[in-house]
């Protein structure tokens, strides 16, 4: 366990979010007209970790990528082996993109036996179709637009995928590179990313102020609304099946797997995680997260640059277990409110497609009702009945964010375990 986060004051990071999750919620509903006297504070805060995220992940990617060859001949797992840089990256994918399949088909899977045995949308009223003006791209177009036609546009639009996709190649490419010419590269962007980490660790100090802006504009937003309670009460049963489910994933799950392929206590993750999980709870964005979530993976649990470059950039784009199963509940509650049986097959189906849907969801807030239309067509169900859901959808964007968060920070611990990289080895079960 290296560095504790430090901030302006000695109190703990965590505590310091909770408290302004706390109070940035009470400022919102008790004084909801005058939210603008401190939702400055939470764009500024988005506004710096946005600034922070592209020039991360291109950094902290090829320096982890390229970072391969100086540890051919250090002491990693993949050097006693005697694997080659390329063999290490075959297999630190394999590893990671198994990771996310399988725990997000979990995650599907919790939330289908749930929402099958609680049937939420049974004797719900079969809404008129609401208009939703929701729009979303076709999954081969997403594919194609993975290769960026230029970088520096990607670099501009925060195009995640092509951002990883661009960062993945250049840092193996390095790999292969002459010595002279590739050592100028890879001590460049080793250098840059730990500015981006320095850079990173200066803005996260703000994050208490960050975060009571944000959530006191959420809840003022909510409150002057003013349908919310009324939308709570009759999605009640609906959102409890989310929340159960979400909870089951994150705690039994994914705990489960923490302790018998990382072999170490989930808590002292959970701990280590903290104030990540606030973030990401607070913010509802697992890519404004990131910077925080690579911090605290990194300094707080002591997981090398090389695992969590390879698994936390991608996680915050494409492994999303909390908006997967979201997203299967809330179609299969979307059928049963409209009456119709989907057979099995079909619920096959949801499964398969609400997978897909997690992965081209966006890191940011809500980007998992507008994805969720491609499993609504896959099933004949229409798009616009995502009307149904979309007055309670910001609530469970919170907790769905920080559970995908979670989720990617487990995958980077236990593939750190399995590199041999001894994390919390100071401190066994
Ligand atoms: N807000 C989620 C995230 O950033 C995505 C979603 O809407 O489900 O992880």
């Amino acid at each position: 366990m290296t560095r504790i986060l430090r901030s302006p004051i000695s109190i703990p990071l965590h505590w310091q979010i909770l408290a302004a999750l706390i109070l940035g919620g009470l400022y919102g509903f008790l004084l909801p007209h005058e939210a603008h006297y401190v939702t400055w504070a939470g764009d500024l805060f988005l506004r710096a970790l946005r600034m922070i995220v592209a020039p991360l992940i291109l950094c902290s990617i090829i320096s982890g990528v390229a970072g391969l060859k100086n540890n051919l001949t250090g002491d990693s797992g993949a050097n006693q082996s005697g694997q080659s840089g390329g063999a290490t990256l075959g297999r630190l994918g394999l590893k990671t993109l198994s990771y996310y399949a399988i725990t997000s088909l979990l995650a599907i899977t919790v939330g289908l036996i749930l929402v099958n045995l609680v049937r939420p949308g049974d004797g719900m009223e079969p809404p008129a179709v609401q208009e939703a003006s929701i729009e979303v791209k076709p999954l081969n177009q997403t594919l194609l637009e993975i290769i960026p036609r230029n970088v520096f546009q990607a670099l501009m639009q925060d195009d995640m995928l092509s951002i990883i996709f661009f960062a993945f190649l250049a840092g193996a490419v390095m790999l292969r590179m002459e010595k002279e010419k590739g050592e100028v590269l890879i001590n460049f962007f080793q250098s840059a990313f730990d500015l981006m980490m320095r850079m990173t660790d200066w803005i996260v100090r703000f994050a208490p102020l960050g975060i009571l802006g944000i959530v006191a504009g959420v809840v003022s937003e909510k409150y002057l609304e003013g349908n919310l309670l009324e939308s709570v009460k009759s999605l009640g049963a609906y959102m409890a099946v989310v929340l159960i489910a979400l909870f089951i994933h994150a705690f039994v799950t994914l705990f489960a797997i923490l302790r018998f392929y990382g072999g170490f206590n989930p808590l002292k993750h959970l701990k280590a995680m903290s104030s990540a999980l606030l973030m990401a709870f607070s913010t509802s964005s697992s890519s404004a997260t990131l910077p925080l979530t690579m911090e605290c993976c990194e300094k707080q649990a002591g997981i090398s640059n090389r695992t969590t470059s390879f698994v936390l950039p991608l996680g915050a784009t494409v492994n999303m277990d909390g908006t997967a199963l979201y997203e299967c509940v809330a179609t299969l509650f979307i059928a049963q409110a409209w009456g119709i049986e989907l057979t099995v097959t079909q619920q096959l189906i949801v499964v398969f497609t609400a997978l897909l849907a997690s992965v081209g969801a966006a890191g940011i807030p809500m980007a998992g009702l507008v994805t969720i239309t491609i499993i609504l067509s896959a099933v004949g169900l229409p798009a616009e009945a995502v009307g149904l859901i979309i007055t309670v959808d910001r609530i469970l964007d919170m907790f769905r964010t920080a559970v995908n968060v979670w989720s990617d920070s487990c995958g980077a611990a236990v593939i750190a375990q399995s590199e041999g990289e001894g994390i919390y080895k100071s401190d066994p079960i």
